[in-house]
């Protein structure tokens, strides 16, 4: 019944008699209620996820590879300490499912969503993004690089009333720094800034219809034109500050420095000499994620030391830490994350 996925724990067996008619061991508080997924779910057929070819125990939430039927009509629930004390008690278990945990399915057309498409549909957003592309300083490798990309959060929220964003919309909290000795070239940000248009329409439309966030939601079909069939996010080249003075495996070594190496290290032959890039990023770093190490401050100063020293002429900004005035609630507001990466959220 858990929305944890645990490893390697101990499970406690309840045996559910198939010939009774009430629910033993308090299970009835774990009957599906939300009208949403109801009519989603199971009036619409979209998912037997809740269906276990047992009568006495379909319609209640529990993760599927847990029940199992036995021979002569019973069933055995394998059920985590936990909940199980939860259980003995009459109280809701606290990781239950049925606790408002349940998030839903994506269906499969949508797991390669990248994650500018996702930024893209994202009603909310309350992170900007500083990658950090690392020239392999091996003159004979221009075309191998590593890196990361680090969210760094903004104590606003950025919501959006219309959708998709608009890729000036996106590339305001969106900063490349380029560190090698050789050129840059557009190629780089290809994979890393990729977005498809239909993907993003499709993945819209799909959320309007399943996803309780998305309901009422404006789409406007005229957005989508600014991008394009498939390639990198339009106007990311115009945030690359390219640094080519800096001391390129000097940097990356401090910067990942750590307990293990670094995944790129362990890439001692790329694969490829070709002239097709080879970038190789670390997904998506969240610096200080339990926010206990670094005041506000820091993170901001950290933020923007990122960027370049040398910020030359330009009097514009290379990337916009939005503020506001009041705090978000990031407790007790749960559509806060469902809404920043809706392909989490809570949809049937
Ligand atoms: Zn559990």
């Amino acid at each position: 019944m858990c929305s944890r996925q645990i490893h390697e724990t101990d499970v406690i067996s309840l045996i559910v008699d198939g010939n009774t008619s009430s629910l033993p061991h308090h299970l009835d508080m774990l009957i599906i209620t939300d009208p949403f997924i109801i009519q989603k779910c199971i009036v619409q057929c979209n998912s037997a996820e809740f269906v276990f070819g047992h009568k006495t125990l379909d319609g209640l939430m529990l993760y599927k590879p847990a029940v199992h039927l036995l021979p002569g009509g019973n069933a055995c629930l394998d059920v985590c300490a936990q909940c199980h004390s939860s259980l003995n008690r009459n109280v809701m278990p606290k990781f239950a499912l049925a606790n408002d945990l349940y998030r839903g399915q994506l269906p499969s057309q949508f797991t390669d969503l990248t994650w500018v498409e996702e930024m893209v549909c994202a009603r909310f957003r309350y992170t900007a993004h500083i990658t950090r592309l690392f020239q392999s300083s091996d003159p004979a490798l221009p075309n191998v690089l590593h890196g990361n990309t680090c969210a760094h959060e903004m104590n606003v929220v950025s919501t959006a009333s219309v959708l998709p964003r608009t890729p000036s919309d996106i590339n305001e909290t969106l900063s490349v720094v380029f560190v090698g000795p050789g050129k840059f070239r557009r190629e780089f940000l290809k994979d890393v800034y990729r977005i498809r248009k239909r993907k993003v329409w499709s993945f819209l439309t799909w959320l309007t219809s399943h996803n309780v966030h998305y309901l009422d939601m404006h789409l406007d079909k005229t957005i989508l034109d600014q991008y394009p069939e498939d390639d990198m996010l339009p106007g990311i080249t115009d945030n690359v500050i390219e640094d080519h003075a800096s001391d390129v495996s000097q940097i990356f070594l401090e910067e990942t420095a750590g307990p293990s190496e670094h995944p790129a290290e362990l890439l001692k032959v790329p694969p490829s000499e070709a002239d097709e890039p080879f970038v190789f990023l670390e997904k998506v770093g969240v610096s200080d994620p339990e926010g206990d190490r670094l005041s506000g401050r820091t993170f901001v100063s950290r933020a923007l030391r990122n960027l370049v020293s040398d910020m030359g002429n330009s009097t514009l900004p290379d990337l916009i830490l939005h503020r506001g005035s009041t705090a978000i609630k990031e407790y007790k507001n749960p559509e806060l994350m469902p809404v920043c990466s809706p392909r989490y959220g809570l949809s049937a």
